[in-house]
Formats: C-alpha cells, sequence, structure tokens
C-alpha cells in the first residue's frame, strides 16, 4: 500500500537540510496531496474571486519532502508520475504581460473538462507546476523559482505518464511536489494555469549515474531536456549545450553532428516565462536519443 503524505506536509522552500515528513525504499509509490498555489487562502466561493490578503510567502507549496533511501550525490531522482486527481474547482487569474489588471475566476470541472472563457469546454491534462529536491547550494530556493534542482519548473511535459530525473545534490534527495495545474499551455503566460488542489501518485526510483546537470524528462516519446535563466536567450543556450550533451552521450554523434540534429529534429519549447527565471526545453524525438 502505497504512502500517502497529507498536505500538511509542505515546504516553502527547496533547501538542504529539511526534514523528511516521509522515508521510502527507491521504487516504492508514494501519493502527494497538494493544495493549491494559494495554499488555499482564496476563497472559491467568492464573487468576484480575489487573492487580496493573501500571503506570498505561503504560494507554490509543495507537499514532502520524501526522502528516498540510496539516493545519494551525484545520482538522479526518478519520479514517475502514474496519476495526477485534481479537486472539482480550480481558479485562474488573468494579468496582462505589465501586471497592470488581474482578474480571477473560478474554475469548475465538469466530466473531466474546464469551462473556460468564450463558452470553450477543454478536456484537463493536469500538470504539475513545482516538482523537485534539495538544491546543490547552501541557500534555500524559493517554490516561486526553478532551477537545476527542479521548483518552479511549469513545464506541460511534466504530466501522467512522464518521468521527471531530477540531479541528486543530499543524500535522500528530499522530493516535493505542488502548484497542479488542470491545464497549462507553453508559456504559462498570464502567470498560472487553471491552478487547483489534488494528489500527485509519484513512483520514486534512483539512476546511478548522471543525465546531466538540471531535470531531464521523459515524456513518452520525446525526452525534454531542461533549463532555467534569467532570460529566454540564456536559458536557450544552456539547454542547447545541455540537449547537445544529451545527444552525444546517447548516440556517439560528434558535437556538431549533435547540434545539426537538434536543429532539423528537436524542437525548443518555452515552457514559462513568468517566474522569475525563464524556463525553456529541448525536445528531442525517441527516435533520436532512444529509450533509457
Ligand atoms: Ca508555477
Ligand atoms: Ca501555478
Amino acid at each position: 500500500m502505497a504512502i500517502r503524505l497529507s498536505s500538511e506536509n509542505r515546504v516553502y522552500a527547496f533547501a538542504r537540510g529539511m526534514a523528511p515528513a516521509a522515508t521510502v525504499d527507491a521504487g516504492e509509490t508514494v501519493i502527494l496531496e497538494a493544495r493549491d498555489c494559494y495554499d488555499g487562502q482564496v476563497d472559491l466561493t467568492r464573487t468576484p474571486l480575489s487573492a487580496d490578503g493573501a500571503d506570498g510567502s505561503l504560494c507554490n507549496p509543495a507537499t514532502g519532502p520524501v526522502f528516498v533511501r540510496g539516493a545519494m550525490p551525484g545520482d538522479m531522482l526518478c519520479a514517475t508520475i502514474e496519476k495526477i486527481d485534481v479537486a472539482p474547482v480550480g481558479l485562474i487569474f488573468g494579468s496582462n504581460r505589465d501586471w497592470t489588471y488581474s482578474a480571477g475566476m473560478a474554475v469548475h470541472i465538469e466530466d473531466g473538462k474546464v469551462a473556460l472563457p468564450g463558452g470553450h469546454r477543454v478536456p484537463i491534462e493536469p500538470v504539475i507546476g513545482v516538482i523537485g529536491v534539495a538544491p546543490s547550494g547552501d541557500d534555500a530556493i524559493p517554490n516561486s523559482t526553478p532551477g537545476d534542482h527542479g521548483g518552479n519548473l511549469d513545464t506541460p511535459d511534466v504530466r501522467t505518464g512522464s518521468t521527471v530525473y531530477l540531479p541528486v545534490a543530499e543524500e535522500g534527495g528530499l522530493f516535493g511536489v505542488g502548484d497542479i495545474h488542470a491545464l497549462q499551455g507553453d508559456g504559462e503566460v498570464c502567470g498560472q494555469g487553471i491552478e487547483i488542489a489534488g494528489s500527485v501518485t509519484v513512483r520514486l526510483q534512483v539512476m546511478k549515474g548522471t543525465l546531466g546537470p538540471g531535470p531531464v524528462i521523459d515524456a513518452g516519446g520525446h525526452w525534454a531536456v531542461v533549463a532555467s535563466a534569467e532570460t529566454l536567450d540564456e536559458a536557450s543556450d544552456i539547454a542547447l549545450l545541455r540537449a547537445r550533451d544529451f545527444v552525444m552521450a546517447r548516440t556517439g554523434v560528434k558535437d556538431h553532428e549533435a547540434i545539426m540534429l537538434l536543429s532539423t529534429v528537436c524542437d525548443l519549447r518555452i515552457s514559462q516565462i513568468v517566474n522569475p527565471l525563464k524556463t525553456v526545453r529541448v525536445c528531442i524525438p525517441k527516435r533520436i536519443a532512444g529509450a533509457w
């Protein structure tokens, strides 16, 4: 029977030395219940919806941390998302790009579909916004911020069926997830997906060796090599160099050949442009880089 961790066990930053909320063996499945990105501070029954008075320091809680036995620095923690269940009601605050207005609405899910503006009813495709482990540096990284440890990646490839590989910096990994989106497009341009509480069923394994210095996602049909930086240009450069190395390591081609493959059959995609660091990913088809 899988361990179930309630959202009472939550952190607002990933940091070295976090006290584990649970300890599991590598290969175990855990169910992590997660609050919405406002930590449940927004009353979903109120009209109009308002986040006034919400404590920003409580945003993006991640449930955990989970200590995985056998995960050591230098390994990758492999988190296979088996299932994402979501609450019946979520929310979205839409802001324009200069943040001069913000309006929110509660979003109801019926028959697996969300009701969006314009009368559109769209099937949900839950995404995990925050997924991470303890970082390598001494400073805690708030859950608002993505990085090589994971964190606020807001990357739509982090969905049911995907495996997220995260570099282990501290024994046990210290894994956590939160910030579920019932639906999110690439870019997350207004700052939010359909923000919603829920639970994540995830199998935690350990891979000896590395896939690179940052998150890598096995998204089924493709690999996604992820990087975050202050600008999209910087993030793109980092992601492309990592993707080049990934392709070289997996196929044996030379560096310029790997770049040619990236330019012809791979996609550079924007995950999000709204967090303190921006996140992009290079998507490499499995026919190029193979299954693990
Ligand atoms: Ca987020
Ligand atoms: Ca979010």
